[in-house]
């Protein structure tokens, strides 16, 4: 990160300039504390809000809108599928561990912390940024067609939105400072259903170009609640410890099996990207699929440069769950993670390859 090195071309500061001096040591000395551009993500987000406050969310009823993704977050049928889903990690467990282990007590911690702080949060980050997209790029809307039936048009957002947040993911993967925030859903090494809450809350603002499909296509059948909720169980469901695959459906919809060898701890992380659909892994040709030395694998990130929870003697969730969400802005030198020191080419804070 060029704000960090500082360049082997400057004139050496020398002991009778401490007016050269002082600035460069300043700089070294603020990057070496924390990683600056990590900031750069929370800026996007502190304006995303702003925007939205100041156009009064584009006329939208905030309360309304939280009311809906809390739907998807926690509503009935969510905390049904859920407890559904952690039963049949019990049955047909790919790693067998106690019901309390440690990790699944982690990501109970992310489960309230979505519940509460971030619903608001990513309600706020999507409204503004819809208000913004329908401004500045009004022409993005398709106008109405009676020739589309609704349900060809919820399809269609489905498949999009998925090609989207795929996308998003791929990013996650390849920009260093998104790593910095996805590096912590890759952090569990017990798996469970409730792993899908264990992000980082401002790696939501990568993920909002999936709103685009619902925007596109709004005058033609809005993105409904059930279908995002549907969407949502899809993407717990591959993150759960189960051991099984959808048979000859394994080929378009990602399973547990499929999912899990995106999170493994050894080998590349940066195959497996689908979050519902695996045509886009297919596509790109980053598709692995399962097979019977990968059903039980290990995951997490190799030389745990993320504070977890299994690495104490005791376990101390709380600390931990801060730790984790100030390690996006912990500086590089810090502990190298899985996509700066081997998988991932990174050249530079912003380019992707
Ligand atoms: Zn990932
Ligand atoms: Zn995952």
């Amino acid at each position: 990160m060029s704000s960090v090195i500082i360049s082997p071309n400057s004139p050496p500061a020398t002991a009778t300039t401490p007016e050269v001096r002082a600035p460069a040591t300043r700089r070294r000395t603020v990057a070496s504390r924390i990683y600056l551009p990590a900031l750069s993500i929370v800026a996007i987000a502190i304006v995303l809000v702003a925007i939205g406050v100041a156009s009064r969310w584009g006329g939208t009823s905030f309360v309304a809108a939280m009311t809906d993704q809390r739907v998807v977050v926690v509503g009935p049928v969510t905390i049904g599928i859920l407890l559904l889903f952690l039963v049949v990690e019990r049955l047909r467990p790919a790693q067998r561990r106690t019901f309390f282990a440690r990790g699944y007590r982690q990501d109970v911690l992310y489960t309230v912390l979505n519940a509460t702080l971030v619903v608001p949060l990513v309600v706020a980050l999507s409204l503004s940024f819809s208000e913004v997209a329908r401004k500045s790029l009004p022409w993005i809307v398709v106008p109405h067609s009676a020739f589309l039936p609704r349900w060809f048009v919820i399809a269609l957002i489905f498949v999009a939105m998925d090609a989207c947040n795929w996308t998003a993911h791929l990013a996650n993967h390849k920009v260093r400072v998104l790593w910095r925030f996805h590096e912590l859903h890759h952090s569990q090494e017990d798996m469970s259903v409730l792993t899908v809450f264990r992000t980082h809350p401002l790696i939501h603002v990568s993920y909002l170009i999936a709103l685009i499909p619902g925007i596109v296509l709004v005058a033609n059948g809005a993105v409904t609640t059930t279908l995002l909720v549907g969407y949502a169980a899809v993407v717990a469901f591959e993150h759960s410890n189960t051991n099984l695959s959808f048979g000859p459906l394994n080929r378009i919809f990602c399973s547990p099996n499929y999912h899990r060898i995106h999170h493994r701890v050894e080998g590349r992380q940066d195959v497996n990207l689908g979050f519902a659909l695996t045509i886009w892994d297919q596509l790109s040709g980053r598709a692995v699929f399962p097979t019977k030395e990968t059903i039980r694998i290990d995951t997490g990130l190799p030389g745990r440069p993320l504070a977890v929870e299994q690495s104490a003697a005791r376990a101390r969730h709380l600390s931990v769950l801060v730790a984790q969400l100030l390690g996006p802005f912990r500086p590089l030198d810090a502990g190298a993670t899985r996509s700066e020191s081997r998988d991932v080419p990174v050249t530079d804070d912003a380019g992707i390859r």
